[in-house]
């Protein structure tokens, strides 16, 4: 889907910068309030990925706080949001949160209701992000790099500016 891949090569909102960095300090109520305003600013679709990881905190604030059949129904919720990202978008590592927060549910589910406070807290995987951007191409899925704001793929030669949320093609 050309309209997911080309979303993916803008830049991530400040209040999502900020959402990651507090979920990735299991603060996951203030993490949620920050993808909240990150969504409501955003009118693109990247405002699903914004959706999407917020339902992951607020998923995870469940088990902390053992609520077994909320957190089943947020992931769920959370699935949803994210399914159609590819792995990487925004320099987000989106496949890898997904595979993170499958783990998370696996074990939560082999708790059940009635043991999920015995809930190993470790078990809640930061989100990664590359401050960086790791930029995939649109053309041949290839990584590019990234030099001076010039974004150039090494395999096919399709190239952008990184200032610039259009994509030139040759
Ligand atoms: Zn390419």
């Amino acid at each position: 889907m050309m309209k997911d891949e080309f979303i993916c090569q803008g830049v991530l909102h400040s209040g999502a910068v900020e959402g990651i960095r507090l979920f990735n300090e299991k603060k996951f109520f203030e993490a949620h309030e920050e993808f909240e305003s990150a969504w409501r600013a955003e009118k693109d679709d990247i405002r699903n990925l914004y959706q999407g990881i917020l339902q992951v905190a607020v998923c995870y604030l469940h088990i902390k706080r053992g609520n077994y059949n909320g957190a089943v129904k947020v992931y769920g919720r959370s699935m949803k949001w994210l399914k159609d990202f590819p792995d990487v978008c925004r320099g987000v590592r989106v496949g890898k949160l997904r595979s993170d927060a499958e783990a998370v549910m696996k074990e939560v589910q082999k708790l059940g209701a009635e043991r999920i406070h015995e809930f190993d807290e470790s078990l809640f995987k930061p989100v990664v992000w590359n401050e960086k951007r790791e930029w995939v191409c649109d053309r041949c899925g290839s990584t590019m790099q990234e030099k001076n704001c010039k974004v150039t793929c090494p395999n096919c030669g399709n190239r952008f500016d990184c200032s610039d949320l259009n994509i030139y093609f040759d």
